[in-house]
């Protein structure tokens, strides 16, 4: 089972430590997340590997696991979303630059030792959401399409029958 993670991390600690970090984190500690979500019950997975990098910096590496709900842009339902997302972070200090940062990493800079790893979970879960959530195939649309075929078949059927009397009439 997962275990609850801490708050806040202190990243180079959990670096120079070479820290395995696997827990869960409620979505309702995500304020920011929940108010773009239609159901804020739930709960981020991670599986976060701390390390440093060949210059002694500290990385994250690893993956965010949640199942969100979104509203459907179509049909304005709930639909659930899956998110599974790599998460590669190089943690810098307020005085270090971006400029030699590894291919591939997103640069955090942090204030002080202590960051909110709820903060980091729900950024990566926010860059997650697409623009336009849309069901594949919307549940209220299926009554919708059925009733829009058989429309159709009404007006071909009526065009044909236009078309014999058409015919019978030359
Ligand atoms: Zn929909």
């Amino acid at each position: 089972m997962f275990k609850e993670l801490p708050a806040f991390i202190d990243p180079k600690r959990l670096a120079f430590q070479g820290t395995h970090l696997k827990g869960v984190v409620a979505l309702t500690q995500m304020s920011l997340l929940g108010d773009m979500l239609c159901d804020i019950q739930g709960e981020a997975q991670i599986d976060w590997l701390f390390a440093l990098d060949d210059k002694h910096r500290p990385t994250i590496n690893g993956r965010v696991h949640a199942q969100i709900t979104l509203l459907c842009q179509r049909c304005l339902k709930p639909m659930l979303y899956p998110v599974d997302v790599q998460v590669a972070l190089l943690v810098l200090t307020e005085e270090q630059d971006y400029d030699d940062e590894p291919v591939g990493y997103e640069a955090i800079t942090l204030n002080g030792t202590q960051v909110s790893l709820v903060k980091l979970i729900e950024d990566e879960l926010i860059l997650a959401i697409p623009i336009m959530a849309k069901h594949t195939i919307c549940p209220s649309n299926d009554y919708q399409l059925d009733e829009n075929i058989s429309e159709n078949n009404n007006i071909i059927n009526n065009h044909f029958q236009v078309l014999s009397t058409l015919k019978k009439g030359h």
